[in-house]
């Protein structure tokens, strides 16, 4: 199948397949003519999937028809749970814009950020992209109405739930017209998203598209044993050794993460790190860095990882674990490639031993921890 038979205009179909994407990935083939057809959409996807581009291809063809749009009345919402996920979607928007004669105007808004400048930007949008907490303040004070929104979207919803925005949801949904298209996107299916379905779906066409369950698998993975006090060291070890160029490390906090990224730089390591405390400035730049190969390490922690775009990623070192088996298969999977395999690499002090026996059982793997001792780290 091609972008041209998915029911989107010449012109961008022809743009996506020359400058952006040979053929559309198995999400985009269903959900880019049902969504153009004016069907809600039930999809249950993950980051990796495509499903960005299979929600903004259609909207933007919709609004790229829609004349009539009064001054901050937004005609698309799509609601995202973090400030990054809102700025990867306006870039997809951004980067197909151009290819439609007259592109719609689309701009992100989040909390973290000064108000003043969002509010001002508003004139003349009609896809908004927003956070909950922001749009919700937004409205408030007038300077977006959601009376003309015709196209809903809600990406990442399980993610949204988790981290406790249902009552804001709920308050944004009354602001909505009764009549409009909905589209739910989430990682996983559960109860939680199945109240939400039923709550604003009608007649949904589900899509369901199933993890490539050989990923893990094609993942090589490595860990070594190592002591509390020789962990900075080894790290650094590793890193230098192996010639690590583009490499995320993950630890189990944000204060962890500022003091191993500290630790690298003073050590001759290019590193930064990037949390929920950082300004946004700070995080898009640290991630738009690292993307380039300008910055070889990032250090980061879980929540962050979900949101961020990076296709493949050659080297992921768990620092320190996670607590459950999921965010440890979230952290590795983008290392997991059948054309290049990368490596996740796990250093295990004797504490965390029994943790990482668990996870390893949960992943049906089993990885010999290999010794340390007889390492030399001195001057790392
Ligand atoms: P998403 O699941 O929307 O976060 O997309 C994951 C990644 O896949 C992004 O880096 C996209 O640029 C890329 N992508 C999306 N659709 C395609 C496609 N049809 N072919 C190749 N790459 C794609």
């Amino acid at each position: 199948m091609s972008f041209t038979s998915l029911k989107l205009p010449v012109p961008l179909s022809k743009g996506i397949e020359k400058d952006h994407y040979k053929k559309p990935y198995p999400i985009q083939e269903k959900a880019i003519p049902a969504i153009i057809d004016g069907n809600d959409v039930l999809a249950i996807a993950k980051t990796g999937s495509g499903k960005t581009a299979s929600y903004v291809l259609p909207i933007l063809v919709k609004e790229a028809d829609r004349k009539t749009t009064r001054n901050r009345f937004v005609t698309s919402l799509i609601l995202v749970p973090t400030r990054e996920l809102a700025n990867q979607v306006l870039e997809v928007f951004l980067q197909f814009s151009p290819y439609l004669n007259h592109p719609p105007k689309a701009m992100a808004v989040f909390g973290g950020a000064s108000i003043n400048p969002q509010m001002k930007k508003m004139i003349g949008t009609q896809i908004l992209i927003a956070t909950p907490g922001r749009l919700i303040e937004l409205a408030d004070k007038n300077a977006v109405h959601l009376d003309d929104v015709k196209t809903l979207v809600l990406d990442e919803a399980d993610k949204m739930l988790n981290m406790g925005f249902r009552k804001e949801l709920d308050q944004i949904l009354t602001l909505l017209p009764k009549r409009r298209q909905n589209l739910l996107f989430s990682a996983t299916l559960s109860n939680d998203i199945k109240s939400m379905d039923r709550l604003i779906l009608s007649n949904p066409i589900t899509i369901k598209i199933e993890e490539k369950e050989a990923t893990v698998d094609l993942i090589k993975q490595s860990a070594y044993k190592v002591t509390e006090e020789r962990k900075g060291p080894f790290l650094r070890y590793l890193i230098k050794h192996l010639e690590l160029k583009q490499v995320m490390v993950f630890t189990s906090s944000i204060h962890k993460a500022d003091s191993v990224a500290e630790k690298l730089n003073k050590n001759g390591i290019h590193a930064k790190a990037i949390h929920g405390k950082k300004s946004q400035f700070a995080r898009i730049e640290g991630l738009k860095n690292f993307k380039s190969g300008k910055l070889p390490v990032l250090v980061t922690t879980d929540l962050l990882s979900r949101g961020i775009d990076i296709e493949f990623l050659p080297h992921v070192i768990n620092y320190e674990l996670p607590r459950s088996p999921k965010d440890f298969i979230h952290r590795i999977g983008r290392t997991g490639r059948a054309e290049n395999p990368g490596e996740a690499i796990s250093l295990i002090t004797e504490k965390e031993d029994h943790h990482f026996q668990v996870i390893m059982k949960k992943m049906k793997r089993s990885i010999e921890l290999q010794e340390t001792e007889s390492i030399n780290l001195h001057g790392y």
